[in-house]
């Protein structure tokens, strides 16, 4: 099977190189802001005449802006022309997500007219879809146009080796800057085995949590990674460093230039950010890739992780444990190895439930670590209780219990089922709720343009 799948790999730029690499991002970020500035000048004048062209998709922009570059960026020549393609294509992107919800042709939430990019606020990156982009065969090294040669901190074998098989082939390269290192990933058409799960025919409930990362309804505890509580006691720290330092904004609330240490503690508490993260995207790219690999049904929670982190209590410890990836990760995988993804619906009350006997509690507090049932006496973690909730829920969906509430089986194929848990609030289904879509991996997989494509020559 055929699927989009991106390599990402930390680098090790020269002091010359990251010069370049910066230029490059602040091409991109330049070519987008003027252009966005032309399609604002272009709609205000087209309220008084309404023959004003307004330059909407990329080849018009790309057409505008090889007619202006001369005079607007005399310094164009200094990167590659992709460079400006790509900030102009984020723009053409953007432009049509904003037309298409306005339309309501777009699903998600509402998205906004495009707004500005700012150095140092907006996220640096470029991406390259043509010329010379490839891994080289020594695992150390990568090669992109303009920017030449650039050693990477980890071996690339992984891509490497699929592409010397002829399994991969890559599409584009997008570089980017965040915690104050340099990243390239690799957009690639990946050939995959089809796998199927060591277990068929078991499902296996997964209840995302707080306190560990995710307990599951066979009694297994997986834990937090253990290195995660002592960068996050850095953070802390950190900020308070950063606090003291002299910032970008006075007692009076105006600007002022920030202090040399006030930079350093903030490139600091940067990276120990980035640290955090990928701990725990680890943790959950291990967590997820077991349950895809071992089981033929996993089923999880559809959480309202937007609306839980207003609670400001929980909201680092959520933020944490990233209960959206999970969801995210799981639907491709599970796809990938051939097992069915099902989401329980938002309302469904996995943890207000009796695992034993079904009895639904009114309420249960959060302190509350072990779910007692009056009913039946059971008594058993709460965690775990609700990861059986949720592995009850597909028997009851497929024996074709009473059906009335979502669940989105996201297996084989971008199929949705309705069912429901019987007897459990009936009618809140359609309502609507600040649940987050995350997008799939294939988020990227649109490309304009053709890549200079390593593997279908090799
Ligand atoms: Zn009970």
């Amino acid at each position: 099977m055929a699927v989009h799948q991106a390599y990402r790999f930390a680098l090790d730029p020269t002091p010359r190189q990251q010069a370049r690499l910066s230029s490059a991002a602040g091409g991109a970020r330049f070519a987008y802001n003027w252009g966005l500035a032309l399609v604002k000048q272009r709609l205000d004048q087209r309220k008084t005449d309404q023959g004003v062209v307004v330059p909407w998709t990329l080849p018009a922009l790309r057409r505008e802006w090889n007619r202006a570059k001369a005079e607007v960026a005399p310094w164009w020549a200094e990167n590659s022309k992709e460079v400006y393609s790509s900030g102009l294509d984020a723009l053409a992107r953007g432009l049509g997500s904003w037309a298409a919800s306005r339309a309501g042709t777009r699903g998600g939430p509402r998205v906004g007219f495009p707004r500005f990019k700012r150095k140092g606020r907006s996220r640096s990156s470029c991406r390259f879809t043509t010329g010379a982009i490839r891994v080289e065969p020594d695992r150390h090294h990568v090669t992109l146009p303009r920017l030449g040669q650039l050693k990477t901190h980890e071996s690339t074998r992984k891509l490497a080796r699929r592409v010397e098989q002829g399994t991969a082939r890559i599409l584009s390269a997008t570089i980017s800057r965040s915690g104050g290192r340099w990243f390239v990933s690799f957009t690639c058409e990946v050939q995959r085995a089809q796998r199927s799960p060591r277990q068929p025919a078991v499902r296996v409930g997964v209840d995302v949590g707080i306190k560990h990362l995710a307990v599951l309804s066979t009694g297994k505890v997986v834990d937090n990674p253990a290195p995660l509580a002592a960068n996050l006691r850095r953070l802390a720290w950190q900020t308070r460093q950063l606090a003291r330092c002299q910032g970008p904004r006075d007692p009076a609330g105006g600007r002022r230039v920030p202090s040399a240490n006030w930079q350093q503690a903030k490139a600091r508490l940067a990276k120990t950010h980035a640290r955090i993260a990928n701990l725990r995207q680890d943790a959950l790219h291990r967590l997820t890739s077991e349950l895809a690999a071992g089981y033929g049904t996993v089923v999880v929670e559809r959480l309202n992780v937007a609306g839980m982190i207003q609670n400001p209590r929980l909201a680092r410890a959520i933020a944490d444990s990233g209960m959206g990836q999970v969801r995210r990760l799981l639907t491709y995988k599970c796809r990938w190895n051939n097992g069915r993804l099902v989401v329980a619906d938002l309302f469904f009350p996995s943890s207000k439930t009796c695992s034993g006997c079904g009895t639904v509690k009114a309420k249960l507090s959060l302190a509350e670590r072990v779910y007692a049932c009056e009913a039946c006496g059971l008594r058993l973690d709460r965690d775990l209780n609700a990861a059986r909730n949720l592995a009850a829920l597909v028997e009851t969906v497929e024996v074709g219990g009473i059906s009335s509430s979502k669940v989105v089986v996201a297996g084989s194929g971008p199929e949705t089922e309705n069912a429901r848990r019987g007897g459990a609030r009936p009618g809140v289904a359609g309502r609507s709720s600040k649940k987050r879509e995350a997008s799939g991996p294939g988020r990227d997989g649109h490309q304009t343009g053709t890549a200079g494509s390593q593997g279908s020559d090799a």
